[in-house]
């Protein structure tokens, strides 16, 4: 009797970028245009560790990426899993993956590796990484030491979570970094090697109000205070400001965003790129004890980009109450 052992199943969803983008002649800027057979087509170590389904769900820069497409991916991901897929990868635009990825992992639930990866160079360019780097999504994806980590980006040769990823170069191949921590692990001849445990992270239900915005302001030396005059007449329903240092602002701005807390939450994070925002070291006004007086939140160590997304999702569920807890786990 011959035994007939079950592969595994790998889903491969791409929605753009860098990773997909070719020129159409030389001399021509890229752009996306490889559709997820065609990124498939020259990593044909994929068939090896798997069996592939794949979906080509979009085909953008990731700038031009949305929340709404972002819930697609989503429910297509979960229906990948129910259908009996053991990991999901999902290729797209470096631009937005820290976004992207810890927007997905807050409403990821399954145990089941979601991994996200991208590529800085082209698909029409000598060295390109989109091939090695969607190989080593899938390796990683199919280890049984990812399971239940969550969102993961897995880019040149690295393992971050989602939640601490940020893009740190415009242009290097080493363009993504976890400030503080580090990676979360990294690929040793194919396998992942995990140098931390995953980063706790309680899931959010999927929002059923999905209309607000959350704007993202960030303070700059000297800046006036027009758009933040301005704001509550916008219909914002959060305001997330990137501040200097420890989580601080002008004089000025502690005013008017003291205007804005009374009506909407407003969280302070810092604009440095690393560390934590601190709770009780500064005392002047726009220092973080007068903004917490104030009636504003303070970041801690989740990023002004992330913590938008934080704000917009709780928004969504009514559970802006929870705010205060939920950056309490970074
Ligand atoms: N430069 C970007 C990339 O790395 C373009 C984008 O995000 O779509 O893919």
């Amino acid at each position: 009797m011959t035994h007939i052992s079950k592969r595994a199943v790998l889903s491969v969803g791409s929605l753009g970028g860098t990773v997909s983008m070719q020129a159409a002649a030389p001399g021509q800027g890229v752009t996306p245009t490889l559709d997820c057979l065609g990124l498939l087509a020259v990593v044909p170590q994929l068939a090896e560790l798997a069996e592939l389904r794949t979906a080509t769900l979009c085909l953008l820069p990731s700038a031009s990426l949305g929340f709404a497409q972002l819930f697609e991916v989503l429910a297509w991901a979960q229906a990948e899993v129910e259908q009996g897929a053991q990991a999901v990868v999902i290729t797209q635009g470096t631009d937005t993956l820290e976004e992207t990825a810890y927007f997905l992992h807050l409403l990821w639930s399954s145990p089941t590796p979601l991994v996200l990866t991208g590529a800085m160079r082209s698909a029409s360019q000598p060295g390109a990484d989109g091939p090695a780097n969607l190989l080593a999504a899938a390796q990683v994806g199919l280890a049984a030491s990812s399971r239940g980590r969550g969102v993961l980006v897995v880019i040149n040769d690295e393992i971050h979570s989602a939640a601490k990823v940020r893009k740190v170069a415009s242009l290097a191949m080493a363009a993504f970094a976890s400030p503080g921590d580090g990676c979360d692990g990294y690929l040793l001849e194919g396998k992942p090697v995990y140098r931390q445990p995953g980063a706790a992270c309680s899931v959010l239900p999927l929002p059923t109000n999905r209309g607000h915005t959350v704007a993202l302001l960030e303070a700059s030396l000297d800046a006036d205070t027009g758009l933040l005059e301005a704001l509550p007449r916008l219909g914002y329903a959060g305001l997330v400001v990137a501040g200097f240092g420890a989580g601080h602002v002008s004089a000025s701005w502690a005013e008017a965003l003291q205007r804005i807390a009374e009506q909407i939450p407003v969280v302070i994070a810092t604009r440095t790129g690393s560390g934590p925002t601190a709770t009780a070291t500064y005392g002047f006004v726009g220092g973080e004890i007068d903004l917490r007086s104030k009636g504003m939140l303070m970041a801690g160590r989740l990023c002004p980009r992330k913590c938008r997304i934080l704000l917009w999702l709780l928004l969504g569920c009514g559970l802006e109450q929870a705010l205060e807890e939920h950056l309490g786990q970074y």
